[in-house]
């Protein structure tokens, strides 16, 4: 059966939210900015009569108002926002009951198997499209094709309200043409390097060796190669609705920081909250997340593959060599955040005692209270997920302050999100 997979994404989603209960923003420049005095002076979505006179989304409200005098600036209402975004999400699944969320504004809506209902996957596209319209008042660009990856790169080309197909014969003329930095999943970061050695554009990339890739991107490079290669063997995934999809956290530093060293011991906590947090529904994630949240409002999001694990240790060296990779040199950082995801086999519930830790030494009394455990001693990845199970159920019993890692004792300098 021909795969046929839609990418529904919302145009200007936040302001789209807001012009459809407050009519007086049809039309004019609008967008929604944060507040000055709470670091959030900045534009987070402007309209496309913004966007015309040149406003961008991360500019501040100065640098947009001096674009624009007459701009119309609307405060953020992140419920309102959600709940929008529930109802989109409620609406593609009367067209298909297979909806996987990208975002709080798109998700891929699987349509194979539906040739009886509607004549050509372009006429469904218009039906969810005036749907969306006539029932959240929102506009929407849709992209279609045969794989999930393809679909989102037809949804970025004709925005508002654009409908693009985008099928596998399609590539070499409408894909390859394309700079190899618009294409999805590769951030500035990667399109630098790639440009430096001489990738420009997505056929650039279709063309080199995959081993060039696999030799400077890990397993991503593999992914980057089929992807300008029109290929993307991943299904449409349904989130269930009591199952834990992914296990994020994220910390707004109480001053920015200007490299991942300065944020070590913040992500080892993450990654052990995360890693317990796991633990305590069984789940081992294959996929490491990070996100770093730049001064200016930026985001950069970018994530790895790695065999299944519940473990912190794992979890914060994997973000930590994510955040050393990609954090752009010279800038300075108002958020990190780590996500476990893409959950598979259940961890086996063992009986767990401390003393189950023979290669593990207990150093006297560090203080009336703590005890020193020695891990640099536990060498395999069973020695340290036994080490952690058991701290859980310490932390468990005693509660949380009980234990608590060495290189976290002094540091007391976030507040989490
Ligand atoms: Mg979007």
């Amino acid at each position: 059966m021909n795969r046929v997979i839609l990418l529904v994404d919302m145009n200007a989603f936040f302001i789209s939210c807001e012009t459809s209960r407050d009519q007086s923003l049809v039309g004019i420049p609008a967008a929604v900015a944060g507040d000055p005095g709470k670091r959030t002076g900045i534009i987070l979505a402007a309209n496309y009569e913004a966007r015309a006179r040149n406003l961008k989304t991360a500019m501040t409200v100065a640098q947009a108002i001096r674009l624009c005098p007459e701009l119309r600036l609307v405060k953020p209402d992140h419920d309102f926002y959600k709940q929008k975004s529930k109802q989109l999400m409620q609406l593609l699944n009367e067209f298909s009951p297979i909806v996987e969320p990208n975002s709080i504004d798109e998700a891929w809506i699987d349509l194979s198997g539906c040739e009886k209902i509607y004549s050509t996957p372009v006429q469904a596209a218009e039906l969810i499209m005036t749907d969306i319209n006539k029932r959240l008042g929102i506009p929407c660009s849709i992209g279609i094709s045969s794989n999930k990856f393809l679909a989102k790169m037809a949804a970025e080309m004709r925005k508002p309200q654009g409908i693009t197909e985008l099928w596998p014969e399609q590539i070499a003329s409408l894909l390859w043409p394309l700079p190899v930095n618009n294409m999805y999943g590769i951030g500035s970061k990667t399109a630098d390097k790639l440009t430096a050695i001489g990738i420009k554009t997505i056929g650039d990339l279709a063309a080199v060796k995959p081993k060039l890739l696999s030799d400077m991107f890990g397993r991503s490079g593999l992914q980057l190669y089929n992807h300008a290669n029109g290929i993307d063997p991943e299904t449409v995934t349904m989130p269930s609705e009591n199952e834990v999809k992914s296990i994020g956290k994220s910390v707004t530093l109480a001053k920015d920081a200007n490299s991942p060293d300065e944020v070590r011991t913040i992500l080892i906590k993450l990654a052990d909250e995360i890693a317990r947090s796991a633990r305590k529904h069984k789940k081992q994630g294959s996929v490491i997340r990070i996100t770093i949240k730049y001064s200016d409002f930026s985001i950069t999001t970018r994530q790895c593959k790695i065999n299944p694990t519940a473990s912190g240790n794992d979890i914060f060296q994997h973000a930590y060599q994510l955040m050393t990779c990609h954090w752009k040199t010279n800038s300075s950082v108002r958020l990190v955040g780590i996500t476990l995801a893409n959950f598979s086999e259940e961890i086996k519930n063992r009986q767990l005692t401390l003393f189950d830790f023979d290669k593990c030494q207990l150093h006297g009394m560090h203080s009336d209270k703590h005890k020193l455990i020695q891990t640099n001693s536990l060498h395999g990845a069973d020695d340290r997920r036994r080490l952690e199970e058991t701290i859980d159920a310490i932390k468990q019993k005693h509660g949380k302050s009980i234990i608590t890692r060495g290189s976290l004792l002094e540091n007391k300098e976030c507040s989490k999100n």
